[in-house]
């Protein structure tokens, strides 16, 4: 059976290439995908800013149908039986469990976390992407079967923005009566929103688009700093100054990918508060702000950096969904869908930024 992957070839040039689709080693399985979202750092792949990544399958926020199982397959990672024909979502990296971060435990920095991604598709396994027909999970990758009561469309993002932003908001102390200020308000923002109000804190959302704006207060946000309202960096910190009997947030969240941003969170903060560095994942130059390091020393801020996930977090991400699918609209953030055949579309909805999350839907 041939099955079709989207590569990237150069920087915003990507091939829709064909290849048979293999069958599983012990130990990983077969996909066919059933729908993928665009995450913001598929688009940071497609611009040619991932080098690891260059030459490799796009997509990587999906859920996929069980059409092939290796020798000694029987369970998920969760201990729960898989068959040809579940709805699985994995991990969308390697754990390795042998490199020097995976014997520390941390899992989600594994050293080899890109070994098959990184591949170039014309090597095998070939379908090591979201935006493909099938998907290969790797003998090293954690999977989990699908809950029947969540749909497709819900349950796409699981993989990636709504794991990482459980994990992510777990490094900080936000607790019940704490304040979020989440900046950017995309699909990660979105999923913090849900995962914060759970939490029984308060969520001020920074954003200026208005469809994002509108959606945020959908998922829960208390109050919405706009940026077509408060246009400058200083009266932005002053809003939330203002929100917060002049404290600042607790936590702030940045997803917007905009190096500025940042600067701003260290400003939006309380003394002593918390700030994870999420969106931001460009290295260089174009990518550097000014900012005194003493600011940070006397506002005693506690900075984290989050990149992936530990991948039992995708598993605590699914139980998620089920408890609060009904409470939060997550069909909406993932409503602009596109077929398969029309992935440029696809990428260009996810551009512009004017959705959370663009859908391909198979
Ligand atoms: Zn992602
Ligand atoms: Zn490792």
């Amino acid at each position: 059976m041939q099955g079709r992957v989207t590569a990237v070839v150069g920087p915003r040039q990507f091939e829709v290439k064909e290849y048979e689709v293999p069958d599983p080693a012990a130990g990983a399985l077969v996909l066919k995908v059933r729908r993928a979202n665009v995450c913001g750092s598929d688009l940071h792949q497609y611009h040619g800013d991932s080098p690891a990544l260059r030459e490799a399958v796009l997509g990587h926020e999906f859920v996929g149908e069980v059409t092939a199982l290796g020798d000694g397959v029987t369970h998920d990672n969760a201990g729960r039986p898989v068959a040809i024909g579940d709805r699985v979502v994995p991990v969308y990296y390697v754990t390795c469990r042998r490199c020097p971060a995976c014997l520390r435990g941390d899992f989600g920095m594994c050293q080899n976390s890109l070994r098959e991604w990184s591949k170039n598709p014309d090597r095998a396994p070939h379908f090591t992407g979201g935006f493909s027909t099938h998907y290969y999970v790797n003998e090293d990758q954690y999977f989990f079967t699908v809950p029947d009561e969540l749909d497709d469309q819900i349950v796409a993002g699981a993989n990636c923005g709504l794991a990482q932003m459980i994990f992510a908001l777990d490094r900080t102390r936000l607790g019940a009566g704490g304040t979020l200020v989440v900046q950017g308000a995309g699909g990660l923002g979105l999923y913090a929103v849900a995962v914060a109000k759970e939490r029984g804190a308060r969520v001020i959302v920074v954003d200026g688009v208005p469809e994002r704006i509108a959606l945020a207060t959908r998922f829960g946000a208390d109050e919405v700093v706009d940026l077509g309202e408060y246009t400058t960096s200083d009266e932005r910190i002053a809003r939330v100054q203002e929100l917060t009997g002049g404290q600042g947030a607790d936590v702030v969240l940045e997803v917007t990918g905009f190096a500025p941003a940042f600067t701003e969170a260290v400003g939006l903060a309380r003394t002593g508060g918390e700030i994870l560095s999420v969106g931001n994942l460009n290295v260089g130059e174009a990518f550097e702000v000014s900012l005194s390091p003493g600011v940070i020393t006397r506002k005693s801020l506690n900075i984290h950096g989050v990149l992936r996930y530990d991948p039992w977090y995708l598993n605590r991400a699914l139980d998620f969904l089920v408890r609060t699918q009904h409470r939060y609209p997550f069909e909406a953030l993932t409503a602009d869908a596109h077929p398969f055949d029309d992935i440029g579309a696809a990428i260009a909805a996810g551009e512009s930024r004017s959705v959370a999350r663009a859908s391909i839907v198979f």
